[in-house]
């Protein structure tokens, strides 16, 4: 497991603080780690870590290995962080929201880094972040995930144009936005269940506004949309339209083609609704549940 760990998968923790051993020199721990996966020794091994951290961008690397990680800025201790990981030569390198103890001009080093290397090093890079802006910057492919599954995947920039999980929607709903600048910011109905949960249907259901009652029953399938993108959702093929208490943010919500002519502003997001809906359109698909008016 030891070869696997550190060797073929390197992984990144979100504070390094305190991930670092605080009584070990950075230089031993990054030998530490070249001991585990390489045959390298002594002096050589000291020689590689020197190396790597002039690898990962840090100045004077040979004073640096004598120092403890006190001793550094939060962005040192990220960048010793990812000299350690490299240290294995892994072919995938998990990051664990590695930019969030930093302040956004860090971040952006740091990210140009990991960007950098993972081409460099012909390096599967798995990033995971809360931060929509850094997956924007960085992914080519997104998994979206709820209460412990994946809900949602996607290429980037389909996922971007089109997210079609009513997960995703709500979250892109919940970014502030200029356009609705003075308005009530939206969220999402409720809390993430517990971990100790037992799902028999949707893990998402209690929160979805489109909750039916056969996401209740079982769980719901992956559901191809578009080609490289699928969703674990049982709505035919279409993402809710976002929700808002605001102004209407349409460059966001979803045309559905040949359905509803009013589809590319409907706001429809409850079946409650539906009885008070004023002009439900015999195209739309989801007119039983539509209240745009
Ligand atoms: S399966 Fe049902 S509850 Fe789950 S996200 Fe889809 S519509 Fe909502």
């Amino acid at each position: 497991m030891r070869d696997i760990r550190g060797g073929g998968i390197g992984m990144i923790f979100q504070e390094p603080a305190t991930s670092l051993n605080p009584v070990l020199t950075v230089g031993r721990q990054i030998v530490e780690a070249l001991e585990l996966h390489s045959a390298l020794r002594g002096a050589a091994a000291r020689e590689r870590a020197e190396e790597l951290l002039d690898q990962v961008g840090i100045p004077d690397p040979r004073r640096r290995l004598d120092e403890f990680p006190f001793q550094l800025s939060g962005g040192l201790r990220q960048r010793v962080m990812i000299a350690i990981a490299l240290a294995g030569s892994p072919r995938l390198l998990i990051a664990d929201e590695p930019t969030t103890a930093l302040d956004v001009t860090i971040q952006a080093q740091v990210l140009d880094l990991l960007d950098d290397l993972r081409h460099r090093q012909d390096m599967a890079l798995l990033l995971i972040t809360h931060d929509l802006g850094v997956v924007a910057r960085m992914a080519d492919r997104i998994g979206v995930m709820y209460a412990g599954q994946l809900v949602e995947e996607a290429p980037r920039e389909q996922f971007f144009a089109q997210p079609a999980h009513p997960y995703s929607v709500r979250l892109f709903a919940a970014l502030p936005d200029a356009e609705r600048r003075g308005g009530r910011l939206a969220t999402i109905p409720g809390s993430v269940p517990a971990a100790e949960v037992r799902h028999v249907g949707c893990r998402f259901a209690d929160r979805c506004g489109e909750v039916m009652a056969e996401c209740r029953t079982s769980p719901p399938p992956w559901r191809e949309i578009e080609s490289g993108q699928r969703v674990r959702c049982i709505l035919p093929g279409a993402a809710p339209a976002v929700p808002q208490k605001s102004a209407p943010a349409t460059r966001r919500l979803r045309t559905i083609p040949g359905r509803c002519s009013r589809s590319a502003t409907c706001r429809c997001i409850s079946r409650s609704a539906a009885a008070s809906c004023s002009a439900p359109s015999a195209r739309c698909a989801r007119w039983t549940a539509c209240r745009c008016n």
